[in-house]
């Protein structure tokens, strides 16, 4: 039996395996194929008819055995009508975009989103008439006063890319709800386990699959959860577009989501004490991560969120850009990338863009995603990194 949202870690080993017969694989197959053949012309057309619905092989595109356990699987841990899988997170954010806007719309975008988001709305959806207003992602209820007549969509992140705030999604998601319009939450840092969107009144979670879901930093995928109000419309609008995972990486993120349990604990334990043993030392300002009152949202992610993700950001007292390259040079074990989410330490050099509310801080901001390493080699090779921040 398939298990349920209350016990996660039963629902990531059990769920989207093979059927139950006598002598099986424990894994799903990895299915290659676009043409799949029927052998009457009514189960074809029972097919067709059917074909937006996960679990119907129609072709291809629209997936098969193995992308709709994946499918059912991530549904259930984020309590969602269904989701729908995509090629990378930014295809998931931009084809659930998508659905809502129209010429002479507009959209409003938390001013923290991560930065493809933006160059998607003020590259593509500008260009095609849809007014974007990026709001301060803390406005909390004020939110209301920025809904227009013509608002199609509320887009969130929690927490923000690069700068960690966590907004009052429950306050933003239900002035969309009171608006009949929906809202779309970029939640890949906090994975269903840690956070469930959908339970805090969202009607769309967005999330990267590349980072924690497939968690090792071999696989591109995005996935879509939405509730019984807009389902059926993305998915739709993501087979009009044309989008879809490839079939190896269906089966990495199924592979990496039976391990999601024990990562993320591990993460949020190693990510909390670096982030603390940072925060101690004398070149560090401030410690942005939300476990930690320094944070921007503390309180909302003590209300909202169960666990923390192993991605932060510290700023740095003031020191010159120069010696903040010097320190991220020599990093041995803090590989220098865009991403996060495997198994592996990161660092980063972020440079927040803001539209709504200038970033005021002096001091740099660096981003480092907490790996499997030990956190004592890490710890060492920070602490003899550091002492380059020293003017
Ligand atoms: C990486 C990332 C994305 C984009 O995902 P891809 O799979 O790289 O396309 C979207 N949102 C956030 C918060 C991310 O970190």
């Amino acid at each position: 039996m398939p298990s349920d949202t209350r016990n996660n870690a039963d629902a990531l080993v059990q769920n989207g395996r093979p059927p139950r017969v006598d002598g099986r694989h424990v894994n799903m197959p990895i299915e290659l194929g676009s043409t799949i053949v029927f052998d009457s012309m009514a189960s074809f057309e029972s097919a067709r008819d059917a074909r937006y619905a996960s679990g119907t092989l129609y072709y291809g595109r629209y997936g098969n055995d193995a992308s709709f356990q994946l499918e059912a699987l991530l549904a259930n841990l984020e309590n969602a009508r269904g989701v729908t899988l995509t090629s990378s997170g930014v295809a998931a954010i931009s084809t659930a975009l998508m659905t809502f806007v129209a010429p002479g719309k507009h959209l409003l975008v938390a001013d923290h989103v991560y930065g493809n988001t933006r160059a998607f709305c003020d590259g593509v959806l500008s260009r095609m008439g849809v007014e974007i207003e990026y709001y301060d992602p803390m406005i909390g209820t004020d939110i209301y006063d920025l809904i227009r007549e013509t608002t199609c969509a509320i887009m969130l992140e929690a927490p923000g890319s690069g700068t960690f705030e966590i907004p009052d999604i429950p306050a933003i998601a239900k002035a969309a709800r009171d608006a009949s319009i929906p809202s779309i939450i970029d939640s890949t840092w906090a994975t269903p386990l840690f956070c469930k969107p959908l339970d805090l009144g969202c009607d769309v979670v967005v999330a990267s699959c590349s980072k924690y879901i497939s968690g090792h930093s071999d696989c591109m995928m995005g996935m879509i959860a939405s509730n019984t109000m807009y389902h059926d419309q993305i998915r739709k609008t993501v087979f009009a577009i044309g989008d879809k995972p490839g079939s190896h990486e269906v089966f990495l993120a199924l592979r990496g989501l039976r391990t999601l349990k024990v990562r993320m604990e591990y993460f949020d334990k190693a990510g909390r004490e670096i982030a603390t043993w940072l925060g101690q030392q004398k070149q560090v300002k401030t410690v942005l991560h939300p476990a930690f009152e320094s944070c921007p949202g503390h309180d909302f992610w003590k209300r909202d969120f169960t666990g923390a993700a192993g991605l932060f950001s510290v700023i740095f007292h003031p020191c010159s850009a120069a010696q903040i390259r010097d320190f991220v040079d020599a990093l041995h074990h803090f590989g220098i990338g865009v991403s996060w989410g495997g198994y592996e330490s990161l660092v980063l050099p972020v440079d927040p863009m803001r539209s709504a509310k200038a970033w005021t801080e002096t001091g740099a901001l660096v981003r480092f995603n907490i790996g499997l390493e030990d956190t004592d080699s890490l710890k060492a090779d920070l602490q003899a990194a550091l002492p380059l921040l020293n003017s």
